[in-house]
């Protein structure tokens, strides 16, 4: 596939930070993203109380509508910050906890319970840590992941998904000569290859 000069492109984890903590995060959608309104009766179908997952969530305001809709959420991400700007921005009062199976890394849990924010890498986690998913919201995520690591994401999603589980990916369509992303252009034939 034609990705340009993107496949040995690497955004470091020391570089999303410096991007919060800057506040370069023109990605952050404060309305969130209309291919979610679009498409939640087809992530949802007719279901209720599912466990749902946000991969390299930032502070997507997604995560609290769904909540908000009694479905329990996870995601994970590596900026604190983001996390804490999640709650703060949503008024949620929230508690801390070291996750023993990873070192350094803590989970951010609501008080009322229902949304569980990781904060590590997601290369991190495993279904032993977090279970299975009945729906994953996979917008800025593979398109963030460096070109070398796709395969290694979409192998560990995969191992994350409930058999009857739905997954909604959102990604960029554009010329990737011309830009050199993070969001990386992931043409619709690599993503059947990745996943299968
Ligand atoms: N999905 C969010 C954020 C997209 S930007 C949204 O729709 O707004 C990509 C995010 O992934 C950034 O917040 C970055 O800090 C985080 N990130 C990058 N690499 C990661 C990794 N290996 N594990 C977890 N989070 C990561």
């Amino acid at each position: 596939s034609d990705i340009g000069s993107q496949k040995d492109r690497v955004v470091t984890e020391e570089e999303w930070l410096q991007k919060w903590e800057t506040g370069n995060t023109g990605f952050h959608k404060e309305q969130g993203h209309p291919l979610f309104q679009k498409y939640l009766d087809v992530l949802l179908n007719g279901r209720s109380g599912l466990r749902l997952f946000f991969p390299l969530c930032g502070k997507a305001v997604e995560m609290k509508w769904l909540a908000d809709m009694g479905h329990s959420v996870v995601g994970v991400e590596v900026s604190e910050q983001a996390l804490k700007e999640f709650f703060a921005e949503h008024n949620l009062p929230y508690c801390e906890e070291p996750v023993p199976e990873i070192a350094g890394a803590k989970k951010l849990q609501s008080t009322s319970g229902n949304i569980s924010l990781y904060c590590c890498s997601i290369y991190d986690l495993s279904s032993l840590i977090v279970g299975k998913f009945d729906g994953v919201w996979d917008r800025g995520a593979l398109v963030a992941v460096n070109p070398r690591d796709r395969q290694r994401y979409v192998s560990l999603m995969i191992t994350l998904m409930e058999k009857k589980s739905s997954y909604l990916l959102v990604t960029v369509s554009y010329d990737p000569n011309k830009h050199k992303g993070p969001p990386f252009y992931v043409p619709e034939s690599e993503i059947k290859r990745l996943f299968g």
